[in-house]
């Protein structure tokens, strides 16, 4: 997806075109908003913009590397679509493109998930490399937040000495998420909760799909979700999110105008009295691996019917 397409953050795309256009990208970024905001879908769009590797004007010395290859990040063009380097950043797949999110300790597949200290290492040993193909190299810290012990630490110190041609994007819900140390050391790019019309076409988009795999058994999920780019899949899990949250505020029997989707307050009461608050909460969780696998380039497919699964039939 390109910047442009995202319609409902305008602030926060305004800041990131004018930083491509003017050539001023900052060398780390703090995207500072709540989940289903589009934060991640953003970075990604950020990150295809500056690993575009055709058309644009020489780009010259680019954050200390004598660089030759051309950088039409810094005319402020959009991304081709079409080169070697669009294919691989559309694909997640670029070689310049890093995206780290939080895992389970290596011991407890279970235990909490964390940027723990080997991976601020790693990062630290792969920023100081020269870019691979693109000018730049990108790394995308998903929930950023869940930096702990000493990470945070060394994480400031790579914030301190920024290596060469390497941009930082952290993702993270609120700026007090992080010490204020590393906070400040960023650009901060606020996201406004979504409540847009695009939300709304996610919702409805997702409600119709549900229903048709409640009515229709898993033979239309695997018809409906065939042909399912990513983009149209992050947006549906997103909405699931929503409505998983919702239902657990209507058990909850909180005043309507506290719900996302507050026109459709009685049906999601009705609902959330056919679900327990445990299911509930197993199916934000699912929906949040859900987030996360796609990030990692998980089949959107594949990630979809797993929600549809458990929303729908309650299963899996
Ligand atoms: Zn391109």
């Amino acid at each position: 997806m390109a910047l442009d397409a995202i319609r409902d953050q305008p602030r926060a795309v305004a800041l990131l075109r004018r930083a491509l256009a003017t050539d001023r990208v900052a060398h780390a970024y703090a995207f500072v908003g709540p989940p289903g905001a589009g934060r991640m879908t953003t970075a990604l769009a950020f990150a295809h913009a500056l690993l575009c590797g055709s058309g644009g004007r020489e780009a010259g010395a680019v954050g200390g590397w004598p660089e030759t290859r051309r950088d039409p990040a810094a005319s402020g063009m959009p991304p081709c679509g079409r080169c070697h380097g669009c294919r691989l950043a559309a694909a997640r797949t670029h070689p310049d493109l890093h995206v780290i999110a939080p895992t389970p300790p290596e011991t407890n597949p279970k235990g909490a998930r964390a940027i723990r200290i080997d991976a601020i290492r790693e990062l630290e040993r792969q920023a100081a490399l020269r870019p691979v193909m693109a000018p730049r190299k990108l790394f995308v810290l998903d929930e950023a937040e869940r930096m702990t012990g000493e990470a945070p630490q060394a994480f400031l110190k790579t914030l301190e000495e920024p290596p060469p041609a390497t941009v930082l994007i952290l993702i993270l819900p609120r700026a007090r998420a992080l010490p204020a140390t590393v906070i400040s050391r960023c650009q901060v790019v606020r996201f406004e909760p979504r409540g847009g019309e695009a939300a709304a076409v996610a919702r409805a988009q997702a409600r119709t799909l549900l229903g048709e795999v409640r009515a229709e058994g898993t033979d239309a999920m695997f018809r409906r979700t065939e042909r399912i780019d990513r983009e149209t899949a992050e947006g549906l899990v997103d909405a699931y999110w929503l409505l998983c949250r919702d239902l657990v505020l209507a058990k909850a029997a909180v005043p309507a105008s506290l719900l996302a989707d507050t026109p459709r307050a009685v049906e999601l009461a009705r609902e959330a009295e056919t679900w327990t608050l445990d299911d509930l909460l197993r199916a934000i969780e699912l929906c949040r691996q859900a987030r996360e696998a796609l990030a990692r380039n998980v089949a959107p497919r594949l990630t979809l019917e797993v929600i549809l699964s458990r929303l729908a039939l309650r299963a899996a």
